[in-house]
């Protein structure tokens, strides 16, 4: 027999091994296996079985890594879809769907000897320098592979074994599962009667996994039947593209209760004898949120474990978490983006909730976007999708509109308070008053007057930290910026420093300008951030009790959890914090929320910042009056018309969503179009300027009626080009057929030209036909060569566009 091997080494390439009589049938289409490869021994992942290879001198494989093949048939398959979709190498899209601690060789139950400190009790002894030095290393990881212990303290196994002697540390192998909440008391929750919309929705939620589930097997076929053309499983597809019964988009403001609709939809998953996964934003996987699901399945008739996958799990951990699914004891998944690819099976429902954030699109490669994923895990796999959000993005409300997705909707609070009254303050006007830089309006200082009167909490939001954006010379006009990148460098008063935002760059703050020629000693700070607003509110409310919380301050998840414990005591008055705090908080003694400068988010060279903006105020807004009293928003704007400003204060998506589709329709912008952002980056400009020209030749080739002479007829300076728009045309039977609606944009300088010491030019693409484009695009990527230092990326369906 012979195996089919995708290596780990990125090669776009798949080699034939033979099966040692030894390991005959233990190897299998997701096993992970050690193979020869030149002189090297490396990993990868079988693909395929098959009787014979058309290469002779087949080498054998070495090893196999797991009890079990590693990778379902079925993530084999989606991981194949991640890489022809997101364009990027199979071998990169394989990696990504097993966990680094899964794919290492070494990875298994049973074989690893673990080191754990044992809580001492009395006096500490006196040690040896070396047992002592072994120690301190254990005692801060508290716990850690023995193998690795050896390593890190340069030791022999003896030395530690002294340690065992001494009852400091237990040495033991890892057959015991670590479960990252084993500490946390959790107590079972009853499913509540559900109120009328949520019931109407939960209805139809089981109906479609009824259907689903009877029609088992029927499905599958004709996935592959449009060759050539789109490709069937994309839920980004063009015209032909069938409705997919089993997505369904849940619409329910904050609080509307659809947490409670996701427990009751995967209490019937497992009832069909399925499992679920659950995606959250991975900021809001705090333990208050894990808990909620473990309180309702770890006991009573459904009892099954709930495995829980996010970055600040341990190796071993995350390893543990793992097999635990894989081995099919956990049946429910909650995890952040890559939980996605979690191997439940089978698998009946997969959640994404807050199905808007943008943290589930990775940004690095494979560039995926774990929503999207679900949408074609679903379909493949036979299961239910819901995607929950108080202000769904703009790309699942089309698909509801276009009738590919079901909409559900809960359009009110449970507990039938009224949605924040929210007011919008013309900062023009308040600055022409009180003349100067103004953090707070007479309005917003007044309603935080009162809101600490009457002992009531304040959130206050900013999505900017540091002190102030920028160091600018009122006389020669000097700009403090970044040596790497082009972006100004923010001062951060507590350290006395100006950092980068974006590549962490740290430098002193001058005394002076250091313009040679000017040597102002008046340099001005201008801007502002979450440290000044902190700082002012101390100013103007010396008694009150204020905390800030941004990544600057927040280091570690504890101080996180410290924070949010705090204000839901009442020891804190006013928590002014970034974008940290806009989500999934409920507190009820919040009675009001200021934003303090709400079109910061408009200003962003993007197409979605009018979209971002009426998330970002529609969900801080959401933060206030969760409890009895009423809540009331204050909204400080400089543009205090714009659309997605007035749309939020008036708690309307519809109409916000009406008048932003329309945008997007004139201008060919997602989700009307798919878009593809190619970004060409190296050191030196001349020649990322070159290439990106060359790259856009090779891409006029795909375009009808363009290629060669292309350039000419082009005019000087414009750079886009758009070719008359067939939505309804026939699909092309050839790949190779031009693109009828293909828009190319650019090269331009990216909106950062610079960033982390690299140039960069962008060209976006926008289609109708992705899955095609992207093959395209795979030919160029891996055809064209680029002068030395430069590379080449392509991102599908980007999100950030920077
Ligand atoms: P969302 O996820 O939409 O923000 P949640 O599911 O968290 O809303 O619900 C908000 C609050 O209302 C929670 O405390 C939840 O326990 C409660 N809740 C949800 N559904 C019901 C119901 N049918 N009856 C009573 N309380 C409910
Ligand atoms: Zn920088």
């Amino acid at each position: 027999m012979i195996a089919r091997v995708s290596l780990e080494i990125a090669l776009r390439k798949e080699f034939d091994y033979f099966i040692p009589p030894e390991l005959e049938g233990k190897v299998d289409v997701g096993s992970r296996v050690q193979v020869p490869f030149g002189p090297r021994k490396v990993l990868g992942c079988v693909t395929a079985l098959a009787e014979e290879s058309a290469h002779a001198k087949l080498k054998p494989i070495l090893k196999i890594i797991g009890a079990q093949t590693l990778v379902t048939p079925k993530v084999l398959k989606l991981a194949r879809w991640i890489a022809d979709y997101y364009c990027c190498a199979p071998e990169i899209a394989l990696k990504s769907v097993l966990p680094e601690a899964i794919r290492r060789e070494e990875a298994g139950w049973r074989e690893r000897l673990f080191v754990r400190a044992i809580p001492v009790n009395g006096e500490f002894p006196k040690l040896p320098k070396r047992q002592q030095e072994v120690w301190n290393i254990v005692e801060e990881r508290r716990e850690l592979s023995l193998s690795e212990l050896l390593e890190l303290a340069e030791t022999t196994a003896t030395t530690v074994r002294r340690l065992e002697d001494r009852g400091l540390v237990e040495i033991a192998p890892q057959i015991s599962e670590r479960d990252p909440y084993a500490r946390e008391h959790i107590l079972p929750s009853q499913p509540l009667p559900l109120n009328p919309a949520q019931a109407a929705a939960l209805g139809k939620i089981t109906k479609a996994m009824a259907a689903s589930g009877a029609e088992k097997g029927k499905r599958g076929k004709g996935e592959k039947e449009q060759g050539g053309g789109e490709d069937s499983t994309s839920p980004f597809s063009s015209a032909p593209f069938p409705p997919f019964p089993s997505a369904f988009l849940l619409h329910g403001v904050t609080g509307s209760g659809k947490t409670e609709i996701y427990l009751q939809a995967i209490a019937h998953a497992l009832a069909q004898g399925k499992g679920a996964i659950v995606l959250v934003p991975e900021i809001a996987l705090t333990p208050q949120t894990v808990e909620r699901f473990k309180a309702r399945f770890s006991s009573g008739p459904q009892q099954t474990l709930v495995a829980v996958l996010h970055s600040h799990l341990s190796a071993g951990e995350r390893h543990d978490e793992w097999h635990k699914i894989r081995q099919g004891r956990a049946r429910i998944v909650i995890g952040a983006r890559s939980a996605i690819f979690a191997p439940v099976e089978p698998l009946g429902l997969i959640i994404v909730d807050e199905e808007h954030e943008h943290t589930y699109k990775q940004e690095e490669v494979p560039r995926y976007n774990a929503r999207d994923v679900a949408i074609v895990r679903g379909q493949m796999e036979n299961a239910v999708v819901v995607l929950g959000s108080a202000t769904p993005s703009l790309e699942s409300s089309y698909n509801t509109r276009k009738g590919k997705y079901t909409l559900l909707e809960l359009p009110e609070r449970v507990d039938n308070q009224k949605m924040p009254h929210v007011r919008v303050v013309d900062m023009r006007q308040a600055a022409r008053k009180e003349k100067g830089n103004l953090i707070f309006s007479p309005q917003l200082k007044e309603a935080i007057t009162q809101r600490l009167e009457r002992g009531e909490q304040t959130i206050l939001f900013l999505n900017r930290r540091g002190y102030s954006t920028s160091l600018l010379c009122p006389l020669c006009g000097y700009v403090a910026e970044c040596p790497n990148c082009s972006l100004s460098l923010t001062y951060h008063r507590p350290e006395q420093k100006l950092r980068c935002h974006l590549c962490g760059h740290i430098e002193p703050v001058p005394a002076a300008c250091p313009n040679e020629k000017c040597r102002n000693p008046a340099i001005r700070y201008s801007g502002l951030g979450t440290q000044k607003v902190e700082d002012t509110l101390g100013k103007l409310f010396p008694n009150a009790r204020v905390k800030r919380m941004d990544a600057d301050v927040m280091k570690r998840k504890e101080d996180y959890r410290k924070v949010l414990g705090d204000f839901r005591a009442g020891k804190i008055d006013i928590l002014v914090g970034t974008q940290m705090i806009a989500k999934g908080l409920h507190f009820p003694n919040v009675t009001l929320v200021g934003i303090i400068y709400a079109d910061l988010a408009l200003h962003q060279p993007d197409f979605r910042a009018g979209e971002r903006t009426f998330q970002l105020l529609t969900q801080v807004a959401g933060r206030a009056g969760r409890g009895d009293v009423e809540g009331e928003v204050f909204v400080q704007a400089f543009t205090p018309f714009h659309p997605a400003i007035q749309y939020a204060r008036r708690h309307d998506f519809n109409g916000f969503y009406d008048q932003e589709i329309e945008f997007r329709e004139q201008l060919k912008y997602p989700p009307v179009t798919r878009a593809a952002l190619l970004t060409v980056r190296g050191h030196n400009e001349d020649k990322v300027k070159f290439s990106a020209e060359h790259v856009r030749k090779e891409l006029d080739k795909l375009v009808a009626g363009k290629g060669k002479g292309a350039e000419e007829k082009r005019g000087k300076g414009e750079k886009e080009t758009e070719i008359v728009q067939q939505p309804d045309s026939p699909l092309p039977l050839f790949p190779s057929a031009p693109f009828r609606d293909l828009i190319i944009a650019g090269p331009a300088p990216a909106p950062l030209l610079r960033a982390e010491s690299f140039y960069r030019y962008q060209l976006m693409l926008r289609t109708r036909q992705m899955s095609r484009l992207s093959q395209a695009l795979a030919k160029i990527v891996t055809t064209l060569v680029l002068p030395e230092g430069v590379t080449l990326t392509v991102d599908i369906d980007p999100v950030s566009l920077s």
